[in-house]
């Protein structure tokens, strides 16, 4: 294993897309010490604060360790009869559609499928949705209209081959920091200019060109005017043009559009067109900024029309990309866990796609129509159209929208069973029953990161207690459902190799995920993979989609969308005049739940805070270090102000971290309305609005 010594075992980091891999090494003291892997593609070597960290993160306070029936410790047997009697019940008194899974871009490739192939194949219900939707589904469903497939065009290499790179909606510095670094080294190697497109000034914008503090929610207008200024200074690629269609719609939406909205001047809008027009390797990076939106999957191809319509895609240094923000949100998509995908890519709707599916699964059952989004799955557990529920990994009473209505729709629910690694998160609280399950250094199989690498996770550390392997539980309980010959599974190996078949049917309809040169590997084979990018198959390895202009529509071109600016769902007006932005720190993780052990991680930035403008701060006669109370149609929470002009008047940022575990008065999702995406059904995280007034505590 070069790059690594005897006693270190190579794994990949838990947290961002980015999937950096890691070097593990058992510190003797019940945790791990932890370096970059130098032979990793995504990092060579390089960790982040996050990363470096993780061997620190690992305790055993807290963890879940025995399966508990309303909060009473039992055995397996007693917990998996009872969920699987449940589940059964369930499907046999009102239907398929009454259950569902809640995922999360946590779980590995292998955990998922299983998952998937359960309640679609087996209880027959669509009704599987994860975390990523609020993390990438605008982009998958932008994807989609544009190629056909979801399908990322290009590689992290393009990163260091572009000479212009553009950061739409992403703070990289802090969210993707090793990726970051990645565009640093190029701008000291060959001088590769940045832009960042933000509301906000943030950490990203310190080594950036220009910065466009556009208006929340305008990116469309703005890539739109992008295209109208390619159209006119004659930079279309006529001849890559030969493999798209749509063109035409496109460009008459985009004149249509007004680049007045984005607040941007005309001097700063014509910079930017200038610079994009005059530079042949242009890489668009995009992330929650474009998706959380009720127009996400507008803007997704408002980006992709300007690279398609210039044939900036898939040759080197060139491309739209699209950041993960979970390290195996790519995984997720690939096994199909979305309600409205089907598995390896292929398609729910297709009557050919779903017959392949489940002859390859001896499936007695598959839904022919798209199941419930996040949003809408919650909002069924609360008006009794879903009876019976569970939840992976994932924390939905605080991290979705409207998080008060989604826990009261959880505790609405006959029967909701959580599996994770704690007890201690605000939805392990209303389960029924928590079943233990191991964490991150306990648990063999893959993840994908933002680049289409597959990468292995290997355990270094036995879990405790009676804690299991999520393919394990997932698998247990499909058997005790009836089904013991189609989940019979024994390790993550043997999971890998039926998806990696599987993906050959993927490949077999032309479609772009496959991996079917990994259905025989063997054990070993698997044990000692090192990361390599799909596809993996007879006719294609790794490396970028479309430069020959092949993409996956029927006819084999791609698409240009008609795309025109809306405003987000709510405006701010007297009664909740702000608009509210939220988002992540650089050293924490979501809910904390790891990162929140590391003390390190806790000297960035310790509490939960609001950003507010000075102007705005004064008026409020708000001083630095007060309290703040935000409110909203769907609650309110209270924290620390910081004067800032990195945030625009009438802007707030807040960070989604702090829960009702560590700070139960700023649970900032319960501000957040549910509205969503019309295509994606991804919901606008970064553009609420509420009222803000200076708090004293009684
Ligand atoms: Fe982990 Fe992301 Fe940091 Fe890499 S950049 S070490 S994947 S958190």
């Amino acid at each position: 294993m070069p790059g690594a010594d005897c006693r270190e075992t190579r794994s990949a980091c838990p947290y961002c897309g980015t999937g950096c891999g890691v070097l593990l090494r058992p510190d003797g003291a019940g945790g791990l010490a932890v370096r970059g892997d130098p032979d990793h593609p995504a990092n060579r070597g390089r960790l982040c604060s996050k990363g470096l960290a993780l061997g620190e993160t690992l305790g055993l306070e807290g963890r879940l360790l025995a399966p508990q029936v309303n909060g009473q410790e039992t055995d397996w047997d007693s917990a998996l009869d009872l969920v699987a009697a449940r589940f059964r019940q369930a499907v046999d008194r009102h239907g398929p559609d009454s259950v569902g899974f809640y995922l999360s871009g946590q779980m590995l490739t292998e955990d998922y499928y299983v998952a998937n192939k359960l309640i679609k194949g087996f209880l027959g219900s669509a009704n599987i949705d994860t975390n990523s939707r609020l993390c990438m589904a605008s982009t998958v469903a932008g994807h989609k209209r544009a190629f056909g497939t979801d399908t990322v065009p290009g590689t992290y290499d393009d990163l260091d081959q572009a000479d212009l790179i553009v950061l739409a909606g992403s703070n990289l510095a802090w969210c993707h920091p090793v990726l970051y670094q990645r565009i640093l080294a190029a701008r000291e190697k060959r001088g590769t200019r940045l832009v960042v497109i933000d509301p906000r000034r943030t950490a990203s914008c310190d080594q950036a060109d220009m910065h466009l503090k556009l208006r929340a929610g305008s990116d469309v207008a703005l890539f739109n005017r992008l295209l109208t200024a390619l159209y006119e200074g004659g930079a279309l690629d006529a001849e890559y043009l030969q493999h798209v269609e749509g063109l035409g719609g496109a460009l008459e939406s985009a004149f249509a559009s007004d680049a007045s909205v984005t607040g941007l001047s005309d001097s700063e809008i014509a910079a930017f067109c200038r610079l994009w027009m005059g530079t042949e390797k242009v890489v668009t990076i995009f992330s929650q900024g474009v998706n959380q939106s009720t127009s996400g999957t507008d803007k997704v191809n408002a980006i992709l029309n300007c690279h398609l319509a210039t044939g900036r895609i898939g040759k080197p240094g060139c491309g739209p990309f699209s950041v993960t923000g979970q390290p195996n949100a790519m995984g997720g998509r690939e096994v199909g866990g979305l309600a409205n995908m089907l598995a390896c890519h292929m398609d729910l709707e297709n009557r050919s796609h779903r017959a392949a599916v489940q002859e390859f699964w001896g499936a007695p059952a598959m839904p022919d129509r798209p199941g419930l989004k996040a949003v809408d799955l919650f909002r069924a557990a609360g008006d009794g159209r879903l009876k019976v529920l569970w939840i992976i990994h994932t924390n939905p009473a605080v991290t979705m929208p409207e998080a008060d209505a989604v826990r009261a729709a959880i505790k609405a629910c006959d029967f909701t069973v959580v599996s994770d690694i704690t007890a201690a998160t605000d939805t392990a609280r209303l389960a029924d029953v928590l079943l233990p399950a191991a964490a991150w250094a306990e648990k063999e199989g893959t993840v994908t990161n933002s680049d289409r690498t597959i990468s292995r996770q290997r355990a270094v550390l036995p879990p405790p207690g009676q804690a299991r392997a999520d393919w394990d539980i997932l698998a247990d309980a499909g058997r005790r459902m009836g089904w013991s010959a189609a989940f019979d599974y024994q390790s993550p190996a043997q999971i890998f190799r039926e998806h990696a078949a599987l993906s050959g049917l993927a490949g077999s309809f032309g479609l772009d995920f496959d991996i079917s040169g990994l259905s025989r590997i063997s054990d070993s084979d698997y044990e000692s993979l090192g990361p390599l990018r799909w596809p993996v198959s007879r006719n294609r390895q790794g490396g970028r989609f479309f430069a020959d202009g092949q993409f996956f529509h029927p006819d084999g071109k791609a698409r240009m969308l008609p795309v025109r600016w809306r405003p987000p769902a709510s405006g701010p007006d007297r009664r909740y005049p702000f608009r509210l932005n939220t988002g992540r720190i650089r050293d924490q993780w979501h809910t904390m739940t790891r990162t929140g052990r590391a003390a390190r991680l806790s000297g960035h930035l310790a509490e939960p805070f609001a950003d507010i403008h000075p102007e705005d701060a004064q008026r409020l006669g708000v001083q630095p270090a007060d309290l703040l109370r935000l409110s909203s149609p769907s609650g309110q929470a209270i924290l620390r102000a910081r004067i800032t002009s990195d945030v625009q008047p009438g802007d707030l940022f807040v960070p989604i971290h702090w829960t009702g575990e560590t700070a139960p008065s700023a649970r900032v999702d319960t501000l957040v309305a549910a509205a969503v995406d019309p295509v994606s059904g991804q919901p606008e995280s970064k553009a609420a609005v509420v009222a803000a007034e200076r708090w004293q505590p009684a």
